[in-house]
């Protein structure tokens, strides 16, 4: 099952824990790639870069098994970003986003991609989102992200976005700017009215939850004790997802409990060191055994 992801590829320059790493390889669609690949092989990324983006990241994307096909270089820069996390290691400040080469990106879907079965449209600005989807033919499963930068900037192309989209997936202060509702399980059920019939609200260090189909699952997340950079978790939860109901083709209820546990898994990875090298330790050893820990961990006895 084939899985296309759109988003941005970035270099990232992050301040976290003392610590500050410039023009990292990033991006929305690099680390959700990245993620879905633990999990699957069949993944490919439609974005653009400028001519300054190294060919070693590409190389490196290619040979974790990302396709890179669909990644157009264009005349002028990679999109930027640049962020730094408060002592706590879950509030940040964004710095700076500079949408370079993604300002005046018409992206192309080939006609191999458009078959793709499964859609991830990773965070990037709605309209190009929604674009690449409409270039999709009959995907069987279209998981959608966002973020405050869109939400605030083009609020009727996120609602565009929410309609078309099987399931949404973004964090706790997003689904408060969404829906005005602090509380996540009122806002969880404020998206399920807005069009996706499932929505992922992830919590950082506490998890994430999922409402949708007539329940809702909710999942802690893995204890990680040294968190290095939280940049991309969002990303990485969300390729889990993917490439986890990919990986099976199922789509019963217990399906998508399982995608949520690989995402929270994928997640666990990510932060725990700067860009993607977190991700690329994630062995497919490395992957279950944390995976047995997590079922283990949240498996409550019978009633007494
Ligand atoms: P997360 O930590 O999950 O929110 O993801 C952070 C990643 O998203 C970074 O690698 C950034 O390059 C990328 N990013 C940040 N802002 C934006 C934006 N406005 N649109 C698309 N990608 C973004």
């Amino acid at each position: 099952m084939s899985i296309l992801i759109v988003g941005s590829v970035a270099l990232d320059t992050v301040e976290a824990g003392g610590r500050t790493v410039v023009d990292a390889l990033g991006g929305a669609a690099v680390y959700s790639s990245l993620a879905a690949t633990r999990l699957h092989s069949d993944v490919s990324i439609v974005a653009v870069v400028g001519r300054d983006f190294p060919d070693e990241h590409l190389a490196t994307l290619r040979s974790e098994r990302v396709d890179t096909s669909g990644v157009e270089v264009a005349d002028g820069l990679t999109f930027r970003w640049s962020g730094r996390y408060h002592e706590d290691m879950i509030g940040r400040d964004t710095l700076d986003t500079q949408l370079n080469a993604f300002a005046d990106f018409q992206p192309k879907v080939s006609e191999d991609l458009a078959d793709a079965e499964y859609v991830f449209l990773a965070n990037i600005d709605p309209s190009l989102q929604l674009n690449v989807l409409s270039q999709v033919r009959a995907p069987k499963l279209v998981v959608a992200d966002t973020m405050n930068f869109w939400i605030q900037g083009k609020r009727p192309e996120v609602l565009r976005l929410l309609e078309r989209a099987d399931v949404i997936s973004l964090n706790d202060e997003e689904a408060w700017l969404l829906t005005g509702e602090r509380n996540i399980h009122r806002a969880g059920r404020a998206i399920l009215g807005m069009g996706p019939r499932r929505v992922l609200i992830k919590k950082g260090e506490h998890g994430a939850v999922m409402h949708g189909a007539g329940e809702v699952f909710s999942l802690p997340a893995v204890p990680i004790e040294t968190v290095a950079d939280p940049t991309g978790a969002g990303d990485a939860f969300a390729g889990g997802f993917v490439g986890c109901l990919a990986a099976t083709g199922a789509d019963e209820p217990a399906a998508f409990r399982r995608a949520v546990a690989y995402g929270t898994v994928l997640a666990s990875f990510c932060v725990e060191d700067f860009s993607v090298a977190g991700l690329l330790r994630a062995t497919p050893q490395a992957v279950r055994e944390r995976y047995d820990h997590l079922a283990r961990m949240t498996k409550v006895p019978e009633a007494c």
